[in-house]
């Protein structure tokens, strides 16, 4: 147990400055901890890259990291993981890649934990939110008579649909069940429409797609994306290296120095001009 620690989340945005923070190893020890704190608010965090206050709290701090261990089982013909709720996405995907699978749905960026990324409902690769492969999620809350701790499998019906979103109010997550899928490729290219029309039509051909208001321009940028049973193109990694440079950090240290360094209202106009 730690006292006195203060952590910040990824975007600098929210200080935590919890009373005790806890790592614990393994559930038992989740368990202890909520029967010592009985009464006491109580805040599970995952990476912290939560912006909103969903992460914050001033009273008692658990980080899940240690419960880490990923299980595949197929179940019913379906490929299913078992991941420990501290388990960052990319090492859950470095274990599906072992059996060339993969999962159905991502966002952006990997470093998530399995249970801070479905409690926020997190999406992006162009399917349903993580939360809606959850068949099934192990937590630890108290048990409403006896007031102990207890741990509880929730696997159907409302319960399940609660805790697959639950924005760590529904009690401390220990692990997670989700489906899994085979590997598959898909095929993307970018577009600019000035009409919602064009491209809520592409949604039949392009189901995967992902679309962008820019407010400056009053345009939608749209990542057309399907699968493709082809074999992956060799100009594949040359597009992954041009959203590396242009969109995920060539436009953010534009706007960075824009804002920061040049401070000129002219050359913001002129590089975000309709
Ligand atoms: C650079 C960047 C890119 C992003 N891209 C996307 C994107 O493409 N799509 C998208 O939808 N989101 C995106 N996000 C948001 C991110 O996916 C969510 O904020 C996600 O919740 C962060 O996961 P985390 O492990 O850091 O959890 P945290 O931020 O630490 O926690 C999130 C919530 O989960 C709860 N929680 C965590 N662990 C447990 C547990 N064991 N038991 C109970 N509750 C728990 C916390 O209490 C909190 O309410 C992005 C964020 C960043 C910083």
């Amino acid at each position: 147990v730690a006292q006195g620690v203060q952590r910040e989340n990824f975007g600098h945005n929210q200080m935590l400055r919890p009373s005790a923070a806890y790592t614990p190893a393994d559930e038992q020890e989740v368990l202890q901890i909520l029967d010592r704190h009985r009464g006491q608010r109580i805040r599970a965090v995952g990476r912290l890259h939560s912006w909103s206050e969903a992460v914050t709290g001033d009273g008692v701090l658990l980080d899940l990291r240690r419960l880490n261990d990923v299980r595949l089982q197929s179940d019913g013909g379906q490929l299913v993981a078992t991941v420990g709720a501290g388990c960052q996405i990319k090492r859950l995907l470095k274990e599906l890649d072992g059996e060339g699978a993969t999962l159905h749905s991502l966002g952006l960026i990997t470093a998530q934990t399995i249970a801070g990324a479905i409690s926020t409902g997190t999406h992006g690769s162009g399917r349903h939110s993580m939360s809606h492969y959850v068949v099934g999620v192990r937590l630890a809350r108290y048990d409403a008579s006896s007031g102990q701790a207890t741990i509880e499998e929730l696997s159907a019906g409302e319960p399940l649909q609660a805790a697959r979103c639950s924005l760590g109010s529904l009690g401390i997550i220990i692990a997670v069940r989700i489906r899994c899928r085979e590997q598959y490729n898909v095929q993307e290219h970018f577009t600019e429409s000035r009409r919602l029309s064009d491209v809520l039509d592409a949604e039949g051909p392009f189901p995967l797609q992902q679309f962008y208001l820019l407010p400056w321009r009053w345009s939608y940028f749209i990542q057309h994306r399907r699968e493709d049973d082809r074999p992956r193109s060799r100009l594949a990694r040359l597009y992954r290296l041009y959203w590396l440079g242009a969109m995920d950090y060539g436009l953010i240290l534009q706007i960075l120095f824009l804002e920061r360094v040049a401070r000129s209202r002219r050359l913001i106009r002129l590089a975000f001009r309709r």
